[in-house]
């Protein structure tokens, strides 16, 4: 049995080195062709195009996504899925590499293109070995990670976990922090909720030096930013994580002598838990309503609910864990802390078991260290390698083992 699955691992090894040129140039075609979210029209097409190639059976879904099925060739069996996200950000990209973006002010700046190129890597690998294993692998191409609602909604609504239902799903993120060559794993609890905050406090404007003729709503915006940070360190419970952030306040107008009428500021709300994320929309609407008007104000406060947080099923992720030391080897799959960042990947993982792990793409040598989000991004592309081939392997071993 081990010696079956040695040579099994060695295969899908071989076949993830022997493509890897393939897969790169995947990586670099989306990389110089990136599209926002929702609007991944030549993304869809590339993918589309490359599957039929293939010969992997797919159809579209969600709009801009694509639904890929590779069938083993022992006939029917169980179902997993594997997805990868396909959109791009708004950067302008600053690296002088001859796969730059040539969508000016786009950029695969999260790496999404690494995860795409990664899955149809995978795909081809799969379609290759498909006499070692019956049952079906789904390919969820999906748009839409970077914006609400989030094209996992879109994916789910659009029956993309249905007829068969999956028994699981994986999906990979680039971790610039991580070496090329590792990835790492989180059981448990993964990453936070995210939900926007935009809040307006109006006031009565007027002349700076006669503070007493107005409702100065910058005053009154001091103390709310004050007494909201309160929440988080006087109100939450020390063992639940919570992060409430203003990223951005404006007023509608003001000079150093004007007072003015309003003030606008914008923020995230981030838990791991959903009944204090709710709890905290409430207190936040009380305490905010509650300093405005005590200071002869008025707050309007629009909570956008963003993705929920993310769990990775523990068995299911302690075994992917397993499975990826026996495809990479004992010290290449490393052990993750926690993150308040949130992803998409979220609404599969309360719908199903899931493992989001992350894909080692760092390289400190040659200067590759920027982190996602950043118009300096970029990867070592042996995590190409990696990021296809884990992924096969994960699929394979999971419709095969018991
Ligand atoms: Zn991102
Ligand atoms: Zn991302």
């Amino acid at each position: 049995m081990k010696e079956a699955t040695d040579s099994l691992r060695a295969r899908i090894a071989d076949a993830a080195r022997e493509h890897h040129a393939a897969t790169v140039g995947h990586r670099r075609h989306l990389h110089q062709h990136p599209e926002l979210s929702f609007e991944e029209h030549n993304t869809q097409r590339y993918i589309a195009d490359q599957l039929r190639e293939m010969g992997v059976s797919f159809r579209e879904i969600a709009g801009t996504g694509i639904l890929g099925e590779v069938a083993g060739a022992g006939g029917v069996g169980r179902s997993m899925a594997l997805r990868a996200d396909i959109d791009a950000l708004p950067i302008t990209e600053a690296n002088q590499v001859p796969y730059c973006s040539k969508n000016r002010g786009v950029m695969h700046a999260c790496g999404h293109d690494v995860h795409t190129a990664s899955l149809l890597g995978a795909a081809r690998i799969l379609q290759q070995h498909r006499q070692h294993f019956s049952g079906t692998v789904r390919l969820l191409f999906q748009p839409g990670e970077e914006k609400l609602p989030g094209g996992a909604t879109l994916m789910i609504r659009d029956g993309a976990l249905e007829n068969p239902a999956p028994e699981a799903i994986f999906g990979q993120h680039v971790h610039p922090p991580l070496r090329a060559g590792t990835v790492g794993f989180r059981p448990g609890i993964y990453m936070a909720s995210a939900d926007e905050l935009y809040l307006t406090i109006r006031g009565k404007g007027g002349h700076g030096a006669l503070p007493h003729n107005t409702v100065d709503p910058i005053a009154i915006a001091a103390q709310v930013i004050t007494a909201v940070q309160q929440l988080v360190s006087r109100q939450t419970d020390p063992t639940l994580p919570a992060v409430i952030t203003f990223g951005k306040i404006a007023s509608d107008g003001g000079a150093t002598n004007i007072i003015p009428n309003a003030v606008s500021l914008e923020g995230t709300m981030r838990t791991l838990n959903e009944t204090w994320r709710a709890e905290l929309h409430h207190r936040l609407q009380e305490l905010i309503g509650g300093i405005a008007a005590a200071m002869g104000g008025e707050a309007e406060l629009n909570i956008i609910k963003g993705y929920p947080f993310l769990k990775n099923d523990e068995n299911l992720t302690r075994w992917a864990w397993d499975e990826a030391r026996r495809f990479l080897g004992e010290d290449r799959a490393v052990e993750l802390p926690i993150r308040m960042t949130g992803e998409d990947f979220a609404f599969y993982s309360h719908h199903l078991p899931a493992c989001f792990y992350r894909l080692g793409v760092g390289n400190p040598e040659r200067g590759i260290t920027s982190p996602v989000h950043t118009d300096t991004f970029d990867i070592d592309e042996a995590a190409l390698e990696t990021g296809a081939g884990l992924m096969a392997w994960l699929a394979i071993r999971h419709l095969t083992s018991a």
